[in-house]
């Protein structure tokens, strides 16, 4: 099963649910923590993993041999990221804009442009504990986070559970981490602020056609809104953590819940057991 962790704002506890949750299932021994959140991962400051080997991650930008090139300005007609300016007698290249898409070289009708591989981060692959651990991290200044993404996806193994620790929001890189995902667990907190993103996530995951369940952090504090909300739409809320000094100490010091407090690892089997009943039936192992 493959099992995405989101949430629609950052500082939702998402990490906290999916450490522990690969924690608690860990024991199995077939479980794979991908952290998906490669502009800032931090799932490795709970699993602490070693890292056994690292892959660099490239996407193609154009290169213009200008002696083939007649500046006909189709290359920059093309690239709807404006990341090419054909001048009189020379193609400027803006990489830092290029999404890699290929088309230019594709359209040219010189054939006068090539690609080269421009590095935009790296993939670390690791073990903590038993778990297989894999993140991505996206080199400070770039903007490129999908190719990233899919490289970290690119170790998903069937027939283990694969829990993916998903950026937080409801841009590109999320839906690249959620999609393809058996069940999306959304965390949230009791705030407006929490039922407003919340609300984007759930039409994001319906669009990508997930089922989905909420795990409600902070419980306790707040007002009834998520409560109405997922009532309301008939989604269900597979556990509430409740607003807890001694958490909040844990998750400080990279703790992981399950590891810091007693009780709490039987909690996150049964959270794990209710997700098996929501997921597809293709997906339960
Ligand atoms: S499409 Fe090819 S020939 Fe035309 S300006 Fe771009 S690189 Fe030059
Ligand atoms: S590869 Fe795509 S994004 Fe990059 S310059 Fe060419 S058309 Fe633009």
């Amino acid at each position: 099963m493959i099992l995405s962790v989101a949430s629609g704002k950052g500082g939702t506890g998402k990490t906290l649910v999916s450490t522990s949750l690969a924690l608690c299932l860990k024991p199995g021994g077939n479980v794979q923590l991908l952290d998906c959140d490669v502009e800032e991962p931090n799932a490795h400051i709970f699993l602490k993993p070693t890292f056994a080997r690292s892959e660099t991650v490239f996407i193609p930008v154009p290169r213009v041999d200008e002696e083939k090139c007649t500046h006909c300005g189709k290359c920059a007609e093309v690239c709807v990221y404006h990341a090419l300016a054909v001048l009189k007698e020379r193609v400027l290249v803006f990489a830092e804009l290029c999404h890699g898409c290929g088309a230019c070289s594709y359209l040219c009708p010189e054939d006068a442009i090539a690609e080269e591989g421009r590095e935009i981060g790296v993939v670390e692959i690791g073990n903590s504990k038993g778990i297989e651990f894999v993140h991505g991290k996206l080199n400070i200044g770039e903007a490129m986070a999908p190719p990233i993404t899919r490289k970290v996806k690119e170790h998903i193994k069937p027939g283990k559970t694969t829990i993916i620790d998903v950026p937080p929001g409801t841009s590109c890189p999320v839906v690249e981490s959620v999609r393809g995902s058996d069940f999306c667990l959304l965390v949230t907190e009791p705030t407006p602020f929490g039922l407003n993103d919340l609300a984007l996530a759930v039409d994001m995951v319906r669009e990508l056609g997930i089922p989905c369940g909420v795990v409600l952090n902070r419980a306790g504090v707040g007002d009834s809104g998520i409560e109405d909300y997922c009532l309301r739409e008939r989604i269900p809320i597979l556990l509430q953590i409740p607003l807890d000094i001694e958490i909040a100490r844990l998750y400080s010091r990279g703790i992981p819940l399950v590891e810091g407090i007693n009780g709490w690892q039987k909690t996150f089997l049964e959270l794990f057991d209710g997700i098996e009943q929501l997921a597809p039936l293709g997906a339960r192992q």
